[in-house]
């Protein structure tokens, strides 16, 4: 019997017998030192999932440049300019009642 569950090298959800992790890629912020290792299908998803991973708690920029390579490389930066939509979070908080309406 095969189990569904999180791959501890990757991190995504799969069958355990099935999983394959996808390619793994060295991913950085433009111009910095400090990279990360990522897996992902395709270098461009690669550069999404950084941005998702390490920005999803700042009020950054719009716009992120993006360095990817093969993880382990050390050959040229592919560049991609990474787009950001923050998403808006509510959170509701109970305050009490209004006062009766009076007419
Ligand atoms: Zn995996």
């Amino acid at each position: 019997m095969s189990e569904y569950q999180r791959c501890e090298t990757c991190g995504e959800f799969g069958w355990v017998e099935t999983h394959r992790c996808p390619p793994a890629w060295d991913v950085r912020l433009d111009g910095e030192e400090r990279l990360r290792a990522v897996f992902a299908i395709a270098d461009r998803y690669a550069a999404e999932l950084f941005v998702e991973r390490c920005y999803e708690d700042l009020d950054g920029p719009r716009l992120v440049a993006i360095g990817v390579r093969k993880h382990g490389s050390s050959g040229p930066w592919k560049l991609f300019d990474v787009e950001v939509d923050w998403v808006p979070e509510a959170t509701a908080t109970y305050v009490g009642e209004s006062a009766p309406q009076t007419t």
